[in-house]
């Protein structure tokens, strides 16, 4: 008989003699190692989606730039690049991970609205693809940048389709009321004047309409405008251009009917790219790493209130913000497998911050856990760790990678004299004696 899959989570973790597992190790046995809360990502479910995608867009040249932001653990962003992943990076601290776990430089592509002239020569430095230039201002800084180094910066105008994504206000990035992008009645002449400035290369066009989109519609009209636009400065205005940008967005499996299936965002990807004869580059993040991941926790107090029953966690909103953020649903799993016939409680699961938007699920139904339990937060592969924070002076929750029946801390929970040492007393708070 197959292990037991508990709902919404991924093969990777699944019940095994009635003991939730990462790949072929206990949770418990990592929480005795690593204690809780923890972060426990499987190495085979982060190979397996990068293959997926890669094996989707087979038979067109393409470039799989991982987006760092997602999870930019190095054993994380190294796990891709040994099979040949780009990234899309942020920063220049994204810009210094990438490069240590081993992604080519030219293999990554630099997007964000507000990249310093800092960043931009580190960029240049190293040597990166291309820059996605968000803005006319932007532009004119990196034409200065590169012309001080005497070099060439390749650059992608991204534009803004105007096309509204369909998902949460806070992750919508593609309509004209959004500070991303520029406007594609702009960027014609934003065009003209890259191939004008000194120091600049267009080399392509790049779109990136908005996170965890749940239809494949957005993007079919988006594909379409991009390639629309980009034929015009091929044909009308004598452009070369060598790559399309198509950005990330790829929703995962939360809570309902999972959203677009790789397939048909696929087809509606070659159907309107049928013609172009450049390299395709895309930037999943989410999609790549979400369902890899959980974070593990304990139960403290199980309190029953008059109206509600609080199942209070050792992890709480400075890990995973998700829920207080976006109102997002992540699934709580016992990492005891409940009887056969166990009954449903309707519970808030919260953190231990001083904050009523200390939450991790709310009003859910779920089977009854007691003190000391361990859970396993699915879903929490992407966004989770790297928005962490260390409110109320919480160390960073550590990381742990599985592949087979091993496990390493990838990233270890900073001891309290690290985090308190960094910072400094003034010095007329220091007595002499
Ligand atoms: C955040 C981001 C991505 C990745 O988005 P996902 O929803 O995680 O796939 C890709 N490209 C750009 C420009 C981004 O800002």
């Amino acid at each position: 008989m197959p292990p037991a899959r508990p709902p919404a989570l991924l093969d990777a973790f699944a019940y095994q003699a009635g003991r939730l597992h990462a790949e072929g190790v206990p949770l418990s046995k990592i929480a005795d190692a690593a204690g809780t809360p923890c972060w426990v990502y499987s190495h085979g479910a982060l190979e397996s989606r990068y293959r997926a995608f890669d094996a989707a867009f087979a038979g067109i040249p393409h470039l799989i730039c991982y987006a760092l932001k997602a999870n930019s653990n190095q054993a994380v962003i190294k796990t891709f690049a040994d099979l040949g992943a780009g990234a899309d990076i942020v920063s220049e601290g994204e810009l210094r991970r990438a490069l240590a776990a081993g992604v080519p430089p030219e293999r990554i592509v630099f997007a964000g609205v507000g990249k310093t002239a800092a960043e931009m020569a580190v960029a240049l430095d190293a040597g990166i693809l291309q820059f996605n230039v968000e803005s006319d201002q932007e532009l004119e800084r990196l034409s200065q940048v590169a012309s001080q180094m005497g070099r060439t910066a390749g650059v992608a105008l991204r534009v803004n389709p105007d096309v509204d994504a369909g998902t949460h206000a806070k992750i919508t990035t593609g309509t004209a009321e959004n500070k991303f992008g520029i406007e594609i009645d702009q960027a014609r002449a934003v065009a003209a004047r890259t191939a004008a400035l000194p120091g600049l290369k267009l080399s392509g066009i790049a779109m990136h309409i908005g996170s965890q989109l749940t239809s494949v519609e957005p993007y079919r009209q988006a594909f379409a405008r991009l390639v629309d636009f980009a034929r015009m400065l091929m044909n009308e205005d004598g452009h070369k251009l060598e790559r399309l940008d198509l950005g990330g967005g790829l929703g995962v499996h939360y809570q309902h009917a999972p959203p677009v299936d790789l397939a048909s965002y696929c087809a509606a990807a070659r159907e309107a790219l049928a013609g172009f004869p450049g390299t395709v580059v895309l930037e999943p993040g989410r999609w790549m790493v979400a369902d890899a991941g959980i974070l593990l926790a304990r139960v403290q107090y199980v309190k029953r209130g008059s109206l509600k029953t609080f199942v209070i966690l050792d992890a709480a909103m400075n890990d995973l913000i998700r829920p207080a953020l976006y109102d997002a649903w992540h699934p709580v799993i016992p990492v005891v497998e409940p009887a056969a016939g166990h009954g449903l409680e309707t519970v808030d699961v919260v953190g231990p911050i001083c904050e009523s938007s200390d939450v991790i699920a709310t009003g859910r139904s779920m089977p009854p856990v007691a003190q000391g339990e361990l859970v396993a937060i699915g879903v929490a592969g992407a966004y989770g760790a790297v928005m962490a924070s260390t409110y109320n002076s919480r160390p960073l929750a550590p990381e742990v990678m599985v592949k087979g029946g091993a496990f390493s801390v990838v990233r270890s929970r900073p001891s309290y004299d690290e985090m308190i040492a960094s910072d400094r007393l003034a010095p007329w708070q220091i007595h002499r004696t």
